[in-house]
């Protein structure tokens, strides 16, 4: 009994040891096991949360740049880099899934060793860089003049235009880095058609606001987006009978007659003014 137990106490005495004569692996060594890629790894000062890898096209050969705290993280955390730097490129559709989700669990796990360490910083939240005017409305107007009627100026969202010849609008919420919900309202490019109406923009707008304003709910295992609730009020916009005729005769005839070509995305804002107004 008493020779067991010393035996134990040995062994663990060993057990520490050997974990100070060994330190964890290195990048530099961890990046030598790998098989098939080349990967070097960079300590870029200037990131402090982030990492990025660089991906050689028709190269079997990918950079990773790390910042400088992750040079000091235990092996596994330095290992689930590696292995993200180095994960296949999915053409397949049925690797795609086990790819993403190997990617997740390595993000995962480098997250949470920079979280513990403070290093990750609040992101800002995203911005709009993209112009919301179009041939006759601007669609930022169009939100905030609806927005101050109906909703008492509580509403937020992202604003932007479909694809040109785009028939339909939509509303998605996303989450930021925190968590927090965002929304977007896209509206179809046949909307921005010069010969559309206030009332038609104006309705159109007012549908996808609803949908902020009433997010959608579980029934019977469904999403219900345009309840009972949602069309009462749908309907009592001001406009949505003539909206209702307008969408149904005129505006097929609209997108029949749409200019194809929109420079609006590459000239950006003070560009669309110059061309459009
Ligand atoms: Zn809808």
């Amino acid at each position: 009994m008493i020779h067991h137990n010393h035996t134990t106490l040995t062994s663990s005495t060993v057990e520490q040891l050997s974990l100070d004569l060994f330190p964890p692996c290195s990048f530099d060594e961890l990046c030598a096991q790998c098989t098939g890629i080349t990967l070097t790894v960079h300590i870029n000062p200037r990131l402090k949360s982030n990492w990025y890898v660089k991906i050689h096209r028709g190269q079997p050969v990918r950079e990773l740049h790390i910042p400088q705290i992750l040079d000091d993280a235990p092996e596994a955390v330095k290992r689930a880099a590696v292995n993200w730097a180095t994960l296949p490129s999915p053409r397949l559709p049925h690797l795609k899934k086990e790819v993403k989700c190997r990617q997740r669990h390595y993000e995962a796990q480098i997250r949470s060793f920079l979280n513990d360490r403070g290093a990750a910083t609040r992101r800002r939240p995203p911005v709009q860089k993209w112009p919301t005017i179009g041939r006759h409305y601007d669609l930022r107007e169009v939100f905030d003049s609806l927005n101050d009627t109906f909703f008492r100026g509580t509403l937020r969202s992202f604003l932007r235009w479909g694809s040109p010849t785009s028939r339909t609008s939509f509303q998605a919420t996303r989450h930021d880095s925190d968590g927090q919900p965002y929304h977007c309202i896209t509206i179809a490019g046949m909307y921005n058609h010069p010969e559309v109406p206030r009332f038609a923009i104006d309705t159109i707008m007012f549908h996808e606001m609803l949908h902020i304003h009433i997010p959608p709910r579980r029934e019977n295992g469904r999403n219900v987006y345009h309840g009972p609730d949602f069309k009462k009020m749908e309907q009592s916009f001001p406009h949505y009978a003539q909206w209702h005729r307008w969408e149904k005769t005129v505006l097929p005839y609209l997108s029949r007659r749409y200019p194809r070509k929109q420079p609006l995305r590459q000239f950006g804002k003070a560009a669309a003014r110059l061309l459009f107004h």
